[in-house]
């Protein structure tokens, strides 16, 4: 995964050029027609008032599944720049290691490295390890493997420890620290599909070396990526060394980048007031509310099903939908998806208040919260926040599944379904039983 341009008012992103849809690189993208050449930067594909897609426009010009990965891309920074937010190997225009080589080769011959300065950690450097917001359990374990104590077969070794294994994971190489967490080859996807360019790790011997080198120029959150992963990364290796647990290296980013969606979330304050439903079962809204449902489902393809259902202050039904969504490898995201998505039903249906149900807590704390740091979680909360205006009332409620089971069955039910389904003033026969059975509470 290369550069990646992050959509803010869409004026300097070209459409065929640059990489900016989600799973397409550079250069990945061809023009349908002899039209769609006309369409130069991304900015030409939203609507007059450059809040939206422009959904007519997407759909003459590029394919469906093309235009499904656009529609996930929220634009509500569309009074800022676009900015590159993905870095990594690149492809052709730019080369990060052949800019790094020749930045490196000048500091190593301007530098007077000599061992002892590696040998020595640098207050500075503690100092900007422990004041990162991340668990400690993390910045601990990247202190061990930092100075090497973490206990690989070559420490071991080391100690008069003898254990004839290699790499857990290529199952070729020694194990140690360098190796097993940075650059065994079983790991170079992972690195490379990280959120920022780690890959000035093969110019370097040891963690040790590398981070007197390179930690000073990471941005923050970019050394709380990298610890974090460290982690996840060793916890992988103890998993499949000590519980035989395959190695699934898929999704570390994802539990990485929601850790630290947690992290924010809690230091807004979120997690503060809990309201605990007084029952296990759906509750009617208040009179003039109306309350939205949703939830979201995995497809066996790996795409996902949402599905809502909306209903008055008598549990009457007021409409449903079912609709699928591209892989995005990403439950949590998936439920935050499926809010925005039952936010845009009851903006389309004309309700001013309403109650929005689901049963993802750490996407009702973020939207309670008001979030908005850059992770994808967080931008789509911050775009469905941006939707609230348009509504007298509106609130996010977390409820346990067992309150949720018509919105539960209808984002299984949306298993089967291609696209979108929308039924207004009725309901599909699925979920008929479960609604009249929230009736009778
Ligand atoms: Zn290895």
């Amino acid at each position: 995964m290369g550069l990646y341009k992050n959509i803010g008012d869409g004026k300097s992103t070209f459409v065929w050029r640059d990489p900016w849809i989600p799973g397409v690189h550079a250069g990945g993208l061809n023009p349908l027609n002899d039209v769609a050449v006309n369409y130069v930067r991304v900015c030409d594909l939203f609507n007059e008032e450059g809040r939206c897609w422009n959904r007519q426009t997407l759909d003459e010009v590029f394919d469906r599944s093309t235009v499904e990965k656009i529609l996930c891309i929220p634009l509500n920074r569309v009074q800022q720049p676009d900015r590159w937010s993905w870095k990594g190997e690149a492809d052709g225009t730019f080369s990060v290691k052949s800019c790094y080589k020749l930045a490196m080769k000048e500091c190593w011959e301007n530098s007077d490295l000599t061992p002892d300065h590696f040998c020595e950690v640098p207050t500075a450097f503690w100092k900007s390890v422990w004041k990162l917001p991340i668990l400690s359990r993390y910045k601990v374990l990247f202190w061990r493997a930092y100075i090497g104590v973490i206990p690989t077969i070559e420490a071991l070794g080391k100690r008069g420890i003898h254990i004839d294994e290699p790499c857990v994971f290529c199952g070729v190489e020694q194990e140690n620290v360098y190796h097993t967490l940075i650059e065994c080859n079983t790991l170079q996807q992972f690195w490379q599909e990280a959120k920022f360019d780690f890959s000035s790790w093969s110019y370097h011997q040891s963690l040790l070396e590398w981070m007197s080198v390179e930690w000073s120029s990471w941005v923050r959150e970019q050394r709380r990526f990298f610890i974090m992963a460290l982690y996840f990364i060793w916890d992988t290796r103890n998993r499949c060394k000590f519980a035989n647990e395959p190695i699934n290296l898929n999704g570390l980013w994802v539990r990485v980048e929601r850790q630290w969606d947690e992290l924010c979330v809690a230091s807004n304050g979120a997690v503060m007031d809990v309201v605990v439903p007084a029952s296990l079962r759906w509750e009617k809204p208040a009179t003039d509310f109306m309350k939205m449902n949703v939830d979201a489902a995995l497809k066996n393809t790996g795409e996902g099903a949402l599905g809502g259902v909306l209903r008055d202050c008598e549990g009457m039904v007021h409409g449903v939908f079912m609709v699928s969504t591209p892989v995005l490898n990403d439950t949590i995201l998936l439920e935050a998806m499926a809010v925005k998505k039952g936010v845009e039903f009851v903006r389309d249906a004309g309700v001013a208040k309403v109650i929005v149900e689901c049963d993802s807590r750490l996407v009702v704390d973020m939207l309670n919260a008001g979030c908005n740091h850059s992770s994808l979680l967080s931008s789509v909360c911050t775009s469905i926040l941006h939707m609230c205006n348009g509504f007298d009332d509106i609130s996010f409620r977390w409820i346990p599944r067992t309150s949720n089971q018509c919105a539960n069955r209808l984002s299984k039910a949306a298993r089967d379904v291609i696209g979108e389904m929308i039924w207004r003033e009725s309901m599909p026969i699925c979920i008929s039983e479960l609604c009249i059975d929230d009736l009778h509470q």
